[in-house]
């Protein structure tokens, strides 16, 4: 099918044309006509597949008739991300050059002046994050009734922000006859329940989500002791021609160390995640996607949507928890036909997670050794968890409210001495390894076999340690964690804020010696 079949009005279609677009996606193919209509939406499709444009190119169609009044936006577009909402801005630049609609970006972390100015000359559009937007209306500078149009973007991912409530209020201030067009990559049952709220008889169109990868993408996997995974990621990207790449982490706060790590190495990056104010993000994109920067270190939640094209590499420092994020991380490169490579760095704890992976796309991920690095095997029993969405989400929308100072920022602390008439002690499987309480999957088995298991991978992972824990640490300098000889607790997980020094001979008798 052609654009010219979808109902479009030339501006548009020449809009579509200058952006290179020769036919629609089966997302357009299907969302395009019934939006027109007017007729309520609920679709089922992942970031990637064309769906901005399915809302986007009908909503300009039907706005470019009417006029805003101040402060009325006549259609309302929540996104849960400010990255996101700013691409969907930027989409609206895209199609409606040729239409004289105005919009407005209301995201959290920018001036609330320069938004409130523009809202003031009346705006077609509005584009918002929900936390900004309740803001501006508890402060009386919007009004709602006027919204013709809702569309309620990655509806999955504001439930897993935490945003659902925020958007049901949101959702209690529009007027009830409107069109909503409502987006999810997963139709879950709460997701189900909240469309039921929302929508009027919708149209319901599922695009398949991607369980395979591009035939243009090669993949390769490292299995590596966790001491030995950065020295992996800077031996890779020496050896590989990177142009530009995408470096995952499971977690904000690994983000912050391995780009503090990697700048030290000499490497030109940047980085991404929620933590970040919302100048630093939006810099840090933009040194990105204009090549200022070569490697992208970020967190799944605030990489999300990212639209990037002509990517060399991704990354996966961390193997991700769920297997469809490595479906989308590695889709970031090997885009339209274009050739690109993905590793990913696992370790033996990540049996699971690797096997799941390989399950979703249907064949194993090739293995590869790195030079002085000693390769392992995957552990298939593991039921640690490393990291990951399980623990509290990203809220990226009020991220510098809750914006705390990263603990990398206190080296001294990572840097604490070690005593050396004990070296076994030294050899402690480090801190970082270990997971947070809240990441922990819930595991199975009593509790007594979970502790044996733990303890036996922990023997194994310390006797793999020995002997090379010291000269690493001295390189790195960061976010390692050795404890002195004097110092006892209560097992290993003890935070270090508790521990205390205590004399030798008290040691002696903790431990039971002679
Ligand atoms: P989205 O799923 O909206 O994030 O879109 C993903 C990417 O697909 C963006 O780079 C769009 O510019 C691009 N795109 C959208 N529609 C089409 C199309 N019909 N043909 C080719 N690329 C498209």
């Amino acid at each position: 099918m052609d654009f010219s079949a979808l109902g479009l009005g030339p501006e548009l279609l020449q809009a579509v044309a200058g952006a290179g677009y020769v036919k629609p996606t089966p997302i357009q193919e299907q969302a395009i006509p019934v939006v027109l209509m007017g007729r309520d939406v609920l679709g089922c499709a992942q970031t990637g597949t064309g769906k901005t444009a399915s809302f986007t190119l009908p909503m300009i169609e039907i706005l470019a008739a009417g006029r805003a009044k101040a402060r009325m936006p006549r259609s309302l577009i929540l996104c849960p991300t400010r990255e996101l909402a700013a691409q969907v801005a930027d989409n609206f630049d895209k199609y409606g050059k040729f239409h004289r609609l105005t919009k407005a970006l209301i995201i959290g972390g920018e001036s609330m002046s320069d938004q409130v100015a523009l809202l003031d000359r009346g705006v077609d559009v509005l584009i918002a994050t929900p936390g900004r937007l309740l803001d501006m209306f508890e402060r009386g500078r919007i009004l709602l009734t006027d919204v013709r149009i809702l569309v309620i973007d990655e509806a999955d991912r504001m439930l897993d922000m935490g945003f659902i409530p925020d958007v049901q209020r949101i959702v209690g201030l529009l007027p009830k006859i409107r069109q909503t067009l409502f987006f999810s990559a997963t139709l879950g049952p709460e997701i189900r329940t909240l469309a039921d709220d929302f929508l009027m008889n919708p149209k319901e169109i599922t695009v398949s989500p991607e369980a395979s990868t591009a035939p243009t993408v090669e993949q390769f996997l490292a299995v590596v002791d966790e001491i030995d995974k950065r020295e992996t990621l800077r031996h890779i990207i020496r050896v590989e021609n990177v142009k530009n790449a995408f470096i995952f982490c499971n977690r904000k706060r690994d983000v912050a160390v391995l780009y503090r790590s990697l700048t030290k190495h000499g490497f030109d990056a940047a980085q991404l995640h929620g933590d970040m104010a919302q100048p630093a993000r939006m810099e840090a994109l933009g040194r990105f996607k204009s090549g200022d920067v070569a490697l992208m270190v970020c967190s799944d939640v605030a990489a999300r949507g990212i639209d990037i094209q002509g990517v060399s590499h991704v990354f996966n420092f961390d193997v991700p928890i769920h297997a469809e994020d490595y479906v989308h991380r590695i889709g970031r490169t090997g885009r339209a036909g274009m050739a690109g490579r993905a590793f990913t760095i696992a370790v033996p704890e990540d049996g699971r997670h690797v096997a799941a992976i390989e399950t979703l796309i249907g064949k194993p991920i090739p293995r590869m050794e790195i030079e002085g690095v000693p390769p392992l095997d995957l552990d298939m029993e593991s039921r640690r968890r490393r990291g990951g969405k399980g623990g509290r989400p990203e809220r990226t929308d009020r991220a510098e409210k809750t914006a705390r100072p990263e603990r990398t920022d206190r080296p001294e602390k990572a840097a604490r001495p070690e005593r050396t008439d004990r070296p076994e002690k030294a050899a402690r499987p480090e801190k970082a390894a270990r997971p947070d309480r809240d990441d922990r999957r819930p595991a199975t088995g009593s509790r007594d076999e979970r502790r044996g298991d733990e303890r036996k991978s922990d023997t194994r992972r310390e006797d793999r340690n020995r002997g090379r824990r010291r000269g690493r640490i001295d390189e790195l300098g960061i976010g390692e964690m050795l404890h002195a000889d004097s110092v006892v607790g209560f097992g290993d997980h003890v935070p270090d804020f508790i521990q205390r020094a205590v004399p030798a001979a008290r040691v002696a008798v903790a431990r039971g010696d002679e």
